[in-house]
């Protein structure tokens, strides 16, 4: 594993549902880009489900540019185990020995991504945003991640030698394209050996949070304690229906029992950074901010000229909210119909 103008790059494909997730492909993007054109880009998938789900997920990798596309099927990866995963993806670095290792910054990325680095005797930068490759074709390229809420940003090089391990923030970078038909990279079934394990996920209850997974929503419709009640989050659903978004929620919102901790966007809650942000009732705390404030666009709705989040929202709308949105609502239906 060394620095050479020749990189190798290796992202861990991560699969919900027996589905690429789309960070996934942002991570193969950004794997291709910093493998550089004479670079060789490999992508593992890990599960034990349904072998055509993960061979789908291997053929789409392979079809936007994975070069060899390591397949861990095995039924002990059919829930997530944390140490199992890891020693899945350290059978692909063992296989591919990468100079940078791509994840994205999941839930289960997050808890991956330092076991992964500590295996391979790496450095880690997590939460990426975006990266400069530099004049030297991504050996010394520079990761930038936001801080203190996006209020401020670092920007962080590894240091030659250690294979690199990144995680990126959903919803920042380009997916991978697709490449020339022909040009698809080869699919290889991987081998693993199951670590002991010391951690068992036992099952995952998922709490309904819509149709469209939050993380990796492009448009979010957001609800503060100005919704007032549970009833009150309907226009919210129904604009974000209209626009194929996901329903979100401030803490206050959450807390007064008007919606599930699953819709909870902020610093104790989900990171989010969809194309199109509406906050409706939300005031705008700082903890709040934390979770969105990377938002492309930012609509805020409230009947307070002076809520804070009028602070950062690119386009404001003074009102109350249960007038103001069933309008836009009744004007996106018009265009979209
Ligand atoms: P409020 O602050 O009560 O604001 C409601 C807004 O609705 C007001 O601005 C009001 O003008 C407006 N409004 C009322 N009626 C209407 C109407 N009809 N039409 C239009 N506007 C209307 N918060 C989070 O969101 N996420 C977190 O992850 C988070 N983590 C936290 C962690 C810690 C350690 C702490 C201490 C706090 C955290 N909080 C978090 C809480 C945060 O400080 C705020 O209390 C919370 O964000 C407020 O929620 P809100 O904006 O919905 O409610």
């Amino acid at each position: 594993m060394t620095d050479t103008a020749n990189r190798t790059a290796l992202v861990y494909a991560e699969c919900m549902d027996g589905k690429l997730r789309r960070v996934a492909l942002e991570a193969l993007g950004a794997a291709r880009r910093l493998a550089g054109d004479g670079g060789a880009v490999h992508a593992v998938v890990v599960g034990g489900g349904p072998g055509a789900a993960l061979r789908e997920a291997a053929a789409e990798l392979a079809a936007r540019g994975a070069g060899v596309v390591h397949v861990v099927d095995d039924p002990a990866l059919a829930g997530f185990a944390p140490e199992a995963y890891a020693a899945a993806i350290g059978a692909a670095v063992a296989a591919a020995r990468p100079s940078v290792i791509v994840l994205g910054h999941t839930a289960a990325g997050r808890e991956l991504a330092p076991r992964v680095a500590a295996a391979a005797g790496g450095g880690h930068v997590a939460d990426v945003t975006a990266i400069d490759l530099g004049d030297d074709g991504g050996a010394a390229a520079v990761f930038t991640r936001p801080l203190y809420a996006g209020k401020a940003f670092e920007q962080r090089r590894f240091l030659p030698g250690a294979p690199q391990v990144v995680t990126v923030r959903p919803n920042n970078l380009p997916v991978a394209e697709p490449v020339a038909a022909g040009s698809e990279g080869a699919i290889a079934a991987l081998p693993y050996a199951a670590p002991p394990l010391w951690t068992v996920v036992r099952g995952i209850a998922r709490k309904a949070a819509g149709t469209v997974d939050l993380a990796e929503a492009d448009i979010i419709v957001a609800g503060g304690r100005g919704v007032r009640s549970a009833e009150g989050f309907a226009p919210l659903a129904a604009l974000a229906e209209v626009l194929g978004g996901a329903v979100g929620a401030s803490r206050g919102a959450c807390d007064a029992g008007y919606c599930d901790y699953a819709l909870q966007i902020g610093q104790t809650g989900k990171t989010v950074t969809p194309k199109l942000y509406v906050a409706c009732g939300i005031s705008g705390a700082i903890q709040h901010l934390a979770g969105m404030s990377q938002s492309r666009v930012i609509v805020a709705i409230n009947k307070d000229p002076d809520a804070p989040i009028f602070g950062i929202a690119d386009y404001g709308i003074v009102g109350d909210l249960f007038e103001v949105v069933p309008l836009l609502t009744a004007q996106f239906k018009r265009i979209f119909e």
